[in-house]
C-alpha cells in the first residue's frame, strides 16, 4: 500500500476554526486523520476556516461568516448559508484546485458538501460527525450513499442508524488518538472529571447533580459554548462541588483527567461516539455512561467502566460507588488495542482505498 500514496485535501467543519473547540470532537478527528495519514506518507492538506491553529499539518486558512451548528436548529430548518459564507468559500477553493488531488475528505456536517458531490471530476468522501438532525441533511446523506457506495464514513453503527440508512452501503471507523499524548495514571485523586462542550444536549446538570449527591468534587473541563445554560446549572447547584477549570490543550486536559477516578458522560442525545470517552480511558480512567448513543458501543461494561439507564442520576450514582471493581490498566490496555492512531489510520486507510478502487 505504501506505493500507493494519495494526495488528499482534508476539508475541515465550517462552524469554527481548528483548535477554538466550537467544532467539537469533529476537530480532534480531523487532526488525527491528518497525522495518521502523514504518518503513512499520505501528502495531506487541510483546508479550514481563518485563525485555525495546527501544528506540523499544511492548513489553508479560509475567510468567511461561519456556519451556524446544526444542533441548534430545527428539523425542518431549510438549509442556511450566511453572506461571504467560509462553507461556500472553501469549497469553491476545492472545485477550482481539485486537479492537484487523488480525493477529498469533507468533516462538515452539512447538506452542500453532499450536494456538490457529483459535481466534482474527484472523488468525495464524507465524514458525518454527528447522529441525524436535519431533514434535509438525512435525505441527502441517503441520495449520496445510493450514488456513490461507502462514500459516508459514521463513528458508529448507533449513530449511523439514525439515519435509516441501508446497513452495507456505509462505513463505521470508530476514532482514535495519539496514545503518547495521554499518560496512564494509577492512583488517582478523590475526583470525577467532565469533559465537552458546555451546552444542553450533553446535559452537564446530571454530572452535577451526582456530584453534589456523592460528594465527590466534579471537575470540568470544555468549551463554554451556551453561558446562559452555564449560570443556570450554578444557580440550580450552589453547593454542589464542582469547578470548572476552562477549555483546555490536549496536554493540560489529560493532566487534570488522568488524576480522575471516573469520566462522566451524560448526554441528552444520541453522542455519536465521544472521543472523551477513550481520552479517559487512554489515562486508565473508566468512563460511566448513559446507556446511549455511540459511547455504549465503547464501554466494556464491568471492565472498562458502567453504562447506566439513559438521564438516570441514580444510576450514576450507583455506577460511582462500583468503580472499585474496574481495574485501571484494563482501560488503558482497551484503548491500546482499539483507539491507537496506528489502528485507527489502518481503518481510514483502507476505507480511502476501498473508494478509490471502486
Ligand atoms: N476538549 C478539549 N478541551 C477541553 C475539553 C474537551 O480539547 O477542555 C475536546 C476533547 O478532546 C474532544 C472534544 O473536546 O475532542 C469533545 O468531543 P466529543 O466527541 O466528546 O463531543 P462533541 O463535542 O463532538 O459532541
Amino acid at each position: 500500500m505504501s506505493s500507493n500514496l494519495l494526495k488528499l485535501l482534508l476539508i475541515s467543519t465550517p462552524v469554527g476554526p481548528l483548535g477554538s473547540g466550537i467544532g467539537g470532537g469533529v476537530e480532534l478527528t480531523l487532526l488525527n486523520i491528518a497525522k495518521t495519514l502523514q504518518q503513512r506518507g499520505h501528502k495531506i492538506t487541510v483546508l479550514a476556516p481563518e485563525g485555525s491553529v495546527v501544528e506540523s499539518i499544511n492548513v489553508i486558512e479560509i475567510s468567511g461568516n461561519l456556519q451556524i451548528m446544526a444542533q441548534s436548529q430545527d428539523r425542518d430548518t431549510p438549509i442556511i448559508l450566511p453572506p461571504d459564507s467560509v462553507l461556500e468559500n472553501m469549497w469553491d477553493y476545492a472545485r477550482k484546485m481539485q486537479n492537484n488531488y487523488d480525493l477529498i475528505i469533507n468533516f462538515a456536517y452539512d447538506w452542500l458538501p453532499l450536494y456538490l458531490t457529483p459535481f466534482f471530476k474527484i472523488k468525495i468522501l464524507h465524514w458525518i460527525s454527528m447522529g441525524s438532525f436535519s431533514d434535509a441533511l438525512d435525505l441527502i446523506v441517503q441520495k449520496t450513499i445510493e450514488q456513490f457506495p461507502n462514500t459516508i464514513g459514521f463513528y458508529t453503527k448507533t449513530q449511523a442508524e439514525t439515519f435509516n440508512i441501508i446497513p452495507q452501503n456505509f462505513t463505521c471507523l470508530q476514532s482514535g488518538i495519539s496514545l503518547e499524548q495521554y499518560q496512564f495514571c494509577a492512583t488517582p485523586k478523590h475526583q470525577l472529571a467532565w469533559l465537552g462542550r458546555i451546552a444542553p444536549e450533553k446535559a452537564l446538570e446530571d454530572a452535577v447533580l451526582a456530584a453534589k449527591i456523592t460528594g465527590i468534587p466534579l471537575k470540568i473541563m470544555g468549551k463554554m459554548q451556551d453561558e446562559s445554560y452555564w449560570q443556570k446549572i450554578n444557580q440550580d447547584y450552589p453547593d454542589a462541588p464542582i469547578e470548572y477549570l476552562g477549555f483546555l490543550s490536549t496536554n493540560e486536559l489529560q493532566k487534570h483527567l488522568r488524576e480522575c477516578q471516573a469520566l462522566l458522560m451524560t448526554p441528552r442525545w444520541v453522542e455519536a461516539f465521544g472521543n472523551v470517552a477513550i481520552e479517559a480511558l487512554a489515562c486508565g480512567v473508566p468512563v460511566i455512561a448513559y446507556r446511549r448513543g455511540g459511547t455504549a458501543e465503547i464501554v466494556r461494561e464491568g471492565e472498562t467502566g458502567w453504562l447506566v439507564e439513559p438521564d438516570s442520576v441514580e444510576g450514576l450514582v450507583e455506577a460511582i460507588k462500583k468503580l472499585d471493581k474496574i481495574d485501571r490498566l484494563w482501560c488503558r490496555k482497551q484503548a491500546e488495542t482499539e483507539y491507537s492512531l496506528e489502528a485507527w489510520g489502518h481503518r481510514v486507510e483502507k476505507w480511502l482505498f476501498e473508494v478509490i478502487q471502486s
